[in-house]
C-alpha cells in the first residue's frame, strides 16, 4: 500500500504498528498488497458528499464522483452538485466534466474512474468514490478485473430511515427551487420532449416539460398550479429514486457479499442545529473515521 503516514492527520494512535508507512507485504516474495480505496454509498440525500468531505479533513483524500448525472457539465442545482464552498478545497474528479448531450456509460465511468483512482494513489492519497449510482460502482468494483487486481475496498453505507429521508429530500427540492432550479432547468427544455439522453434524464427536467411548454400562454393562477404539480412530481420521483437506490445497495450487499459498514444517520436528520452536528459526528463521521483508519493501517 502506498498511502504514507503523512496521509493520516488525525488517526494518530493507529500509526504505531507500521511506522513510516512500511508495507510488510513488500518483504514477502510474490506478494504485493493492494492499494486502498474507500467507497461511500447511500441513497440520494443521505450525506455521502458531507461524509466524504469530513473524511478529507482527517485523511489526505481526493474524491471521485460516481453520481451518473453529476458527471455532466451544467444543471448544478438540479443534480445537487457540491458547491465550491462545500468542497472545502478537496479535489473532486469526474464532477461536471462530460458534455451534457453525450451518453456517458458505465464503461466510460470505469475507464475515467480507474484513471482518477490510479493518479490519486500515485500521489500517495486515498481515493474516496462517492455517489449514488450503484450500477457505476458495481461496474468498477465488481466487473472490472483491472480494478479488482489493484485495489481493495472499504464500503461505507450512509443510511437514513426512508420516511425521514423522504421528508428531507422534499424540503431539499423546495430549497433547490428557491436557488433558481426552474431557471436552470428551463435552459435544458427540449421542444421535442426528448429526455432520454445525457443530462436530460436528470430528475427535474421531464417533470417540468409541461410547465415550460405552456407557461407563456397561461394566466397566473393556472401557471402557479402547473408549477406546483411539477414540483410535486420532482419530489415524488426523488423519493422513488431514494427507494430504488436503497434496494440496489441491499442487492449489492446480498448478492455480491460486499461487507458494507452501515452508518445510520437518521438521528442527525431528526435533530436541529448543534444537536444535529453532534449526532452526525457521533453516529457517522466519528465511526467512519475509525473504520477508515483501521482499514488503512491494519
Ligand atoms: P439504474 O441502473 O436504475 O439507472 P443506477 O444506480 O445506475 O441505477 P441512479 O444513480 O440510481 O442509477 O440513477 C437512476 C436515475 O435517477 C438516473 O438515470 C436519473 O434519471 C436519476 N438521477 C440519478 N442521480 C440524479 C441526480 N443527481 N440528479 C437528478 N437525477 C438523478
Amino acid at each position: 500500500m502506498r498511502i504514507s503516514f503523512s496521509a493520516c492527520k488525525q488517526a494518530q494512535p493507529l500509526q504505531v504498528n507500521f511506522p513510516g508507512g512500511l508495507n510488510m507485504d513488500q518483504f514477502i516474495p510474490g506478494r504485493r498488497r493492494k492499494d486502498k480505496v474507500v467507497v461511500v454509498m447511500g441513497a440520494t440525500g443521505t450525506g455521502k458528499s458531507r461524509l466524504s468531505i469530513d473524511l478529507a479533513t482527517r485523511f489526505e483524500v481526493e474524491i471521485v464522483n460516481s453520481d451518473k448525472m453529476q458527471v455532466y457539465k451544467g444543471l448544478n442545482i438540479v443534480t445537487n452538485k457540491v458547491t465550491e464552498e462545500e468542497c472545502r478545497g478537496v479535489p473532486h474528479h469526474l464532477l461536471g466534466i462530460v458534455d451534457p448531450d453525450a451518453d456517458f456509460t458505465a464503461v466510460d465511468f470505469v475507464h475515467h474512474a480507474l484513471t482518477a483512482v490510479d493518479s490519486i494513489t500515485r500521489r500517495g492519497r486515498l481515493p474516496i468514490i462517492a455517489g449514488g449510482s450503484n450500477s457505476y460502482i458495481k461496474a468498477l468494483v465488481n466487473d472490472d478485473m483491472e480494478f479488482q487486481s489493484k485495489y481493495e475496498c472499504c464500503f461505507l453505507w450512509v443510511d437514513v430511515s426512508m420516511p425521514v429521508l423522504h421528508s428531507f429530500v422534499s424540503k431539499r427540492v423546495d430549497q433547490m427551487v428557491d436557488a433558481r432550479l426552474i431557471d436552470e432547468a428551463r435552459e435544458f427544455f427540449d421542444p421535442q420532449g426528448n429526455y432520454t439522453r445525457g443530462i436530460k434524464r436528470a430528475i427535474g427536467l421531464p417533470e417540468l416539460d409541461e410547465f415550460f411548454r405552456n407557461e407563456s400562454s397561461l394566466d397566473d393562477v393556472t401557471r402557479a398550479r402547473l408549477l406546483e404539480d411539477a414540483i410535486d412530481k420532482i419530489k415524488a420521483n426523488t423519493c422513488k429514486l431514494a427507494c430504488h437506490q436503497l434496494q440496489n445497495i441491499l442487492g449489492l450487499q446480498n448478492q455480491l457479499d460486499w461487507k458494507m459498514r452501515h452508518l445510520d444517520a437518521t438521528e442527525a436528520f431528526l435533530k436541529r442545529g448543534l444537536e444535529s452536528v453532534e449526532a452526525w459526528e457521533r453516529l457517522v463521521a466519528g465511526p467512519a473515521t475509525m473504520i477508515v483508519g483501521r482499514f488503512l493501517y491494519e
